[in-house]
């Protein structure tokens, strides 16, 4: 069996080539719910639907939030009654969010998304990273800002100086799965905001050292190919290249995939990671998802 730790954008893209080549019952996904809150009335676990989406081949994948071809009618009837939402949320995408706030009800997250993987046909098993709700604050030059205000309201501009998250427990499956697994992908995710909220759950890095561990960086030269990483490893004082990255998740990482650009890297790391390999890493379309996924298989399997 194979886990996969996602955030919301770049491993959902690796997921869309890994569902290529691999039995979707042997995948499992832990996802990031750091960032889950209520919005317009509903809960919103955005990594969560988006993994979601993109397994039932329903993600708008120009976006990488919501689902393709949805329309607004009710986002836009809120705007008319001057009541805007923060989160621009599709029709569709608002069912699937109503159906998780009902659910959550008598059930927790964890049984939510796993009634509702089930009824959108999934087979692969999509864990939260915890039952229990969580804060995230950005630090930055204007103030203290949530992380969706951070993101959406101030489009990642502000000058980031601290990242702080508050700790949770790991939900029931989370350390079951990782043990059962052959490998864990670590895909090319926010290491801030989606990775290291995942392996700072109580028991993660533990069961992560016992098993073959494999990560995508999401960092190519000095910069991410997408979103703020960049900005909130440098106000953590970590270094923003993929030898960053590896320094974050050197106490149980065992092969680190970078892209062909930072070949000039391939020493320094291969002094604290066991094997490097160096590849096209820009998910542009579904070959090169595909592609990668291959190399990352064949690298767990050598
Ligand atoms: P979020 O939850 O929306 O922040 O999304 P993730 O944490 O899953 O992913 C964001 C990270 O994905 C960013 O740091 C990007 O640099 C990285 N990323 C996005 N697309 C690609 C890609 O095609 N290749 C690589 N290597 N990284 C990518």
């Amino acid at each position: 069996m194979i886990t996969v730790l996602s955030g919301g954008t770049g491993t959902p893209k690796l997921l869309q080539g890994i569902k290529e080549i691999v039995d979707s019952k042997d995948l499992s996904i832990i996802v990031n719910t750091l960032e889950n809150d209520y919005f317009s009335g509903v809960y919103v676990s955005a990594d969560i639907d988006t993994v979601l989406y993109t397994m039932a081949d329903m993600i708008n994948d120009e976006t990488w939030y919501g689902v393709k071809n949805d329309t607004f009618v009710t986002n836009e009837r809120l705007a008319e009654l001057s009541s805007p939402e923060l989160l621009r949320i599709g029709d569709i995408d608002r069912a699937t969010k109503i159906q998780k706030t009902m659910l959550m009800q008598d059930h927790s997250l964890e049984e939510s998304v796993d009634i509702q993987r089930r009824q959108m046909g999934i087979k692969s098993k999509i864990i939260p990273m915890s039952n229990e709700n969580s804060q995230i604050k950005i630090i930055t030059d204007i103030g203290e800002l949530e992380f969706h205000d951070f993101l959406i309201k101030y489009a990642s501009q502000p000058e980031v100086l601290d990242v702080v998250f508050s700790d949770v427990s790991p939900a029931e499956g989370v350390i079951d799965t990782i043990k059962k697994s052959d490998a864990v992908i670590i895909g090319p995710s926010n290491p801030i905001t989606s990775i290291l909220p995942i392996i700072s759950l109580e028991g993660v890095k533990e069961a992560l050292k016992d098993t073959c561990v494999i990560a995508v960086s999401p960092i190519i030269g000095n910069d991410s190919v997408s979103g703020p990483a960049s900005k909130f490893m440098k106000a953590l004082g970590i270094e923003v290249s993929s030898l960053g990255v590896a320094e974050l998740y050197k106490d149980f990482l065992d092969i680190m995939v970078i892209d062909n650009k930072d070949e000039n890297l391939e020493k320094d790391l291969g002094k604290i990671i066991n094997k490097v390999i160096i590849t096209n890493t820009i998910m542009n379309d579904l070959d090169a998802k595909i592609n990668l996924a291959e190399i990352i298989l064949d690298g767990i399997l050598q």
